[in-house]
């Protein structure tokens, strides 16, 4: 818990001033369609951070919980607000994020579209020795990507984590490109390893 508070602060600070301008489009889509966005103040703040790492990352606004899949028409998809959006409020109340939802949705239901997510993404993840095989999560039923995906998982375990390399294992090209993304955009210098079946991305953190 405590890890998870130091990463909400540290993106808090670093897109303060970016997390602005999502607010700007936010407002005036729930406008449009009759939405609001969640009322807790965390989980807003928390998928706006979100939203512009996704940016900053990867130079679109791809869905805060899901990492681009490389598929250009499933991520075109996957642009905020995306394509399952409507679906997703009828099963869940909310979308997936559980960042929008319809403008009467009792607090309750806001609270347990949020509580979904939060058990979704925190699972325990496969990490010993400083590796962690992100394979295997169950697959979202939309979008048949995993869920934590490989950068959910890898950003929970950096929050707090002391050692000086993590090794990622991941199974698909995209993923380990994305890793690689993500690691120049925090300046960790990587190295790559393929085997038949699986690609092992090592960061080096310091
Ligand atoms: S699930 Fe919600 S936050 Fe994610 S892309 Fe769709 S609308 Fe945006």
């Amino acid at each position: 818990m405590l890890n998870m508070m130091i990463g909400f602060f540290r993106d808090y600070f670093t897109y303060r001033k970016a997390a602005q301008k999502q607010q700007r489009w936010l407002e005036k889509y729930c406008e449009q369609k009759g939405y609001a966005l969640n009322p807790s103040w965390m989980m807003t703040t928390s998928l706006k951070s979100n939203l512009c790492e996704m940016e900053a990352t990867f130079g679109k606004r791809y869905c805060p919980c899901f990492e681009p899949s490389g598929d250009t028409v499933l991520d075109k998809k996957m642009m905020c607000p995306c394509e399952f959006i409507e679906d997703e409020i009828e099963e869940y109340g909310t979308c997936h994020c559980a960042l929008f939802g319809p403008k009467d949705l009792s607090k309750e239901a806001w609270k347990a579209s949020s509580k979904r997510l939060m058990e979704e993404y925190q699972v325990p993840k496969n990490l010993k020795d400083g590796i962690l095989d992100t394979r295997g999560m169950p697959l979202d039923p939309r979008r048949k990507l995993p869920i934590p995906d490989m950068m959910h998982q890898v950003k929970s375990v950096l929050n707090g984590y002391k050692g000086n390399t993590l090794k990622v294992i991941v199974s698909r090209e995209q993923e380990a490109k994305n890793l690689e993304r993500i690691a120049s955009y925090r300046n960790y210098r990587t190295e790559r390893n393929s085997g038949d079946d699986a690609i092992e991305v090592t960061l080096y953190l310091h």
